[in-house]
């Protein structure tokens, strides 16, 4: 019947002992991943260093690659460039969403409409039994009643037992040991413990809006124009246009969106030079608008005026940093603290935090013994796009709150990120990158920085910190002697 027939077929079509032979020229690599990749200089050579490791070495002892950060950094694209260097077929398996065992190991033929899983669909397009196989998002894997799909991961990526990988169609075991895994994330806090062990991670973080000009100009818009079939004369934009694309029109860590934008021009402008039978469109600064419509975004900019009871914090998420200002109101009651808005459960507990340590501290603020039970406080912090949780507002919001208690303005130009101990310790934090890209982009100018972060603030390239005071901190006190507004005497 139709049923076995399709089996045997499957069968017959997986490439059992086929395979390429891998190319294993370290300079051919650089030279390919620097063709394709503007920037990126640490992740390529983790890369080349893993090719070099993995030359010198057996195969299955070679540890897995999973590259970890926002959207549109060009993980996927790392990845089959390194298919191209290494002469491999490049199969893509979307992890996304996968919930079900089954889309990994396959269902049992019994059950009607019988598939194998994506693993070996995956090598079966391959055609070799050692592709480069890249298995997108892990980090969105989540397991449902239908069985183990970390477990089953698991057994995917051990060399040990994915020689003999089990597909439930198959029956026969498949042999995974000879393909070249690599994986992608856009957070490492969501891949469980063991999976998270058997990988090897290169983080890749936000682009600057420099980098974005720099992609954008070499390798976006070429692409977008050879698929739009236009030629390099036909259309060019001037570089405020593209700066002006970057900061007005996308809002990424990536360059995703940024490639959407190029492909919309070079469509309009496709349209425009066959109906109007121009040779050559210039897109400018000036006439852009004509092209893309109103301005998307205009930057959430710092508030103007010093006020009391709000602090602007600063973020990390899986797609970037951004600002997040917390707002604090005190108001007869009898001691209720109220959280609203956004916050996440470390958030909760950090907000706690930081009221342990007012109370503490409440006699050298000048807080009447009684406060705290004459009146309740409420922190809020507004709605998102994105969903935010850690540590990292604790300093935020204490300082809000002491603002609000004590009637202190906060500067407006002032943003922070710090975790806060009982104490009014300042304890360090991480996505510092992103979260002082987020700032700048704000018109921040101040920045408190835990002290213990000393190290990454020196590791971060000069565009980004020009023209921002970072000041180290270590304690409470320290914060508020940069954030409050100063009292004329
Ligand atoms: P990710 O897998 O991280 O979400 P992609 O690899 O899909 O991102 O990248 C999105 C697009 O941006 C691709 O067209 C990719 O080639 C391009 N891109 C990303 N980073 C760079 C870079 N550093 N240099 C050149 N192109 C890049």
């Amino acid at each position: 019947t139709g049923v076995i027939r399709t089996y045997i077929e499957t069968l017959l079509d997986m490439p059992w002992d086929r395979v390429v032979k891998e190319h294993k020229d370290i300079e051919y690599a650089r030279k390919i991943l620097d063709e394709d990749h503007y920037g990126l200089e640490p992740v390529k050579e983790r890369v080349l260093e893993f090719l070099a490791v993995r030359a010198l070495t057996k195969k299955g002892d070679s540890p897995i690659l999973c590259l970890a950060g926002p959207p549109g950094t060009g993980k996927t694209s790392i990845a089959k460039s390194l298919a191209k260097a290494l002469k491999k077929p490049y199969v893509r398996i979307s992890l996304g969403g996968v919930r079900d065992e089954a889309e990994i190991r396959g269902h049992r033929r019994t059950y009607v409409g019988a598939m194998p899983g994506r693993l070996v669909t995956g090598l079966k397009q391959a055609g070799v039994k050692n592709p480069l196989m890249l298995l997108d998002e892990i980090d969105k894997v989540s397991n449902d009643y239908k069985g183990d799909t970390f477990s089953a991961l698991l057994e995917v990526l051990d060399s040990e037992q994915n020689r003999k990988f089990r597909d439930h169609y198959m029956e026969v075991p498949v042999d995974l040991s000879e393909v070249l895994f690599i994986t992608t994330a856009n957070t490492l806090q969501t891949i469980p413990r063991p999976l998270l062990d058997r990988m090897e991670v290169i983080e890749i973080s936000s682009y600057t809006e420099n980098e974005k000009l720099h992609i954008a100009g070499r390798h976006l818009l070429p692409k977008q124009l050879s698929r739009h079939g236009l030629k390099a004369g036909q259309l060019s934009l001037s570089r405020a246009a593209l700066g002006k694309i970057i900061r007005n029109y996308t809002k990424e860590a990536g360059v995703r969106q940024l490639e959407r934008v190029i492909g919309n021009i070079c469509r309009k402008a496709a349209k425009e030079i066959l109906e109007t039978g121009k040779k050559e469109i210039r897109i400018s600064e000036r006439n852009l608008e004509k092209y893309l419509g109103k301005e998307k975004f205009v930057y959430q900019m710092a508030n103007t005026e010093d006020e009391v009871g709000i602090v602007r914090g600063l973020a990390w998420t899986s797609v970037g940093g951004d600002t997040l200002q917390i707002e604090v109101n005190v108001m007869p009651g009898s001691g209720e603290i109220l959280l609203t808005g956004q916050l996440g459960d470390v958030m909760k507990e950090s907000a706690r935090t930081g009221i342990s340590y007012i109370r503490s501290v409440g006699e050298t603020k000048g807080i009447a013994d009684n406060f705290f039970k004459e009146h309740d406080i409420h922190i809020h912090i507004p709605e998102g796009a994105v969903p935010k949780d850690g540590p990292s507002a604790g300093i935020t919001m204490a300082t809000a709150m002491l603002s609000a208690i004590t009637g202190k303005k906060v500067r407006a130009d002032v943003a922070m990120t710090g975790e806060i101990t009982l104490r009014g310790r300042v304890l360090p934090i991480g996505g510092l990158k992103e979260k002082l890209l987020a700032a700048k982009n704000a018109g921040i100018k101040t920045v408190l920085v835990p002290k213990e972060n000393a190290r990454d603030v020196n590791e971060i390239a000069a565009e980004i910190t020009k023209g921002l005071e970072i000041r180290l901190v270590s304690q409470m006190d320290q914060v508020l002697e940069a954030a409050f507004v100063k009292e004329k005497e």
